[in-house]
């Protein structure tokens, strides 16, 4: 039997990964992967993440299973964080899931039991693992138009046109801030578009927040969740908290299925419930243990907002730096969109050929798609990128 398995194509950002350590130049710049990293290069653990990790090692006395959703205090936790008092609590089924990797495959597996004709329509470009897991389960998916290559900004008429051309039933999955890989994001004027549309042609919202605190504050970064969840009617909501809270190898991540009827939540409980049952059974409770700690003890909690938005507000400098620096150096307002994205990510919007001439030339290495790790840079590290792209003609 595994004599027969066929070599799977290897994951570009991991292949990135490895020539980067191989790569012997000192001045080397990693902007690739995914994780946040501060001014020395560090992926922390935040300070409110040790702390309630040393008081569970203190406190917790059983390791023994907890339930098929996770600890209850975990959902509620998590729901009034994401969705504050927007949605009647009672509309809500939540499961723990391990990671947003996690939420966005049960949800995926969910549209696919329930709404086997169901379209998933996804922006383009979107985070390449939400396409690679619907391939993979066989669901029906497409693309709307997202990423506007001119302006480097939304393509909103191309998105509303295209999302027109769904049928009632589909499913829109939406980035609830920080558009992976782009960095370009809809404001709220447009967000009420996207609601008016989804509600006149009935489609069903999926979206993932991954990056709540990152873009432009938490209360900020989850207002069009919050916005979209109080104006439909069914929704799903797939969220991480890997980059807000850091513990991205915990594997902390929650399903969220909102239904226009209340007497009907405990079906859709079920359902996220069965659905773990049949993938992992428990999800992994450790990360899911510290959020809830930190966002139920004032103390921990504040903290924890103290330090995300001390790394918002760097990645925020990074942005501005970078664009005035090439605005410089190109004499030109061209650049102008970095300092506009939000998130840890920006699309630069150039060709493959460019990006592997600033890995051959210049030792700056990013994903294919030109999408740039922000967090993979530092006030030394800025002027010596804009150079780079501008050296080599972007
Ligand atoms: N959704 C998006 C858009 C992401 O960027 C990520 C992380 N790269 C995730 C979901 C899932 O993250 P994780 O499984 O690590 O929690």
């Amino acid at each position: 039997m595994l004599i027969k398995l066929k070599q799977q194509p290897a994951d570009k950002i991991l292949a990135l990964m490895a020539m980067y350590r191989d790569d012997p130049r000192p001045t080397k710049i990693d902007l690739g992967v995914g994780v946040y990293k501060n001014a020395e290069g560090v992926t922390p653990v935040m300070r409110a993440v040790k702390e309630a990790e040393r008081r569970l090692v203190e406190e917790q006395t059983s390791k023994a299973y907890v339930g098929l959703a996770g600890d209850p205090a975990y959902g509620d936790a998590m729901v009034n964080l994401i969705l504050g008092t927007s949605v009647a609590r009672d509309r809500i089924a939540a499961a723990a899931t391990p990671g947003g990797t996690g939420a966005v495959r049960q949800a995926f597996e969910l549209i696919h039991n329930t709404s086997p004709d169901a379209t998933v329509w996804v922006s383009n470009p979107t985070w390449p693992n939400h396409v690679s897991i619907l391939n993979y389960l066989g669901v029906p998916n497409t693309t709307y138009r997202y990423f506007d290559a001119e302006t480097r900004g939304v393509d909103f008429e191309g998105m509303l046109e295209d999302l027109a051309g769904a049928k009632s039933g589909d499913v829109i999955l939406l980035h609830g801030c920080c558009h992976n890989p782009t960095g370009a994001n809809l404001n709220l004027t447009q967000w009420q578009a996207v609601v008016d549309l989804l509600l006149e042609r009935g489609l069903i919202p999926m979206i993932d927040i991954a990056y709540q605190g990152f873009g432009d504050g938490l209360e900020e970064d989850a207002a069009a969740t919050r916005l979209i969840a109080s104006s439909v009617p069914e929704c799903l909501i797939a969220a991480s908290c890997s980059k807000n809270f850091g513990v991205y190898r915990e594997r902390t991540g929650l399903l969220m299925g909102i239904t226009e009827d209340a007497g009907n939540t405990g079906v859709v409980q079920g359902n996220l419930n069965h659905l773990n049952r049949q993938n992992f059974s428990f999800p992994p409770d450790h990360g899911a243990r510290v959020v809830t700690t930190i966002l139920t003890d004032e103390t921990l909690r504040a903290d924890w907002a103290t330090e995300l938005e001390a790394t918002r507000l760097g990645m925020l400098g990074l942005r501005e730096q970078l664009a005035s620096e090439l605005q410089r150096l190109s004499g030109s307002d061209r650049f102008g969109f970095i300092a506009q994205h939000r998130g840890m990510f920006s699309q630069l919007g150039t060709t493959p050929d460019m990006v592997e001439r600033l890995r051959a030339e210049h030792g700056i290495y990013m994903v294919s798609d030109s999408r740039l790790n922000i967090a993979g840079l530092n006030k030394v590290t800025v002027p010596i990128l804009a150079k780079a792209i501008v050296d080599t003609g972007i």
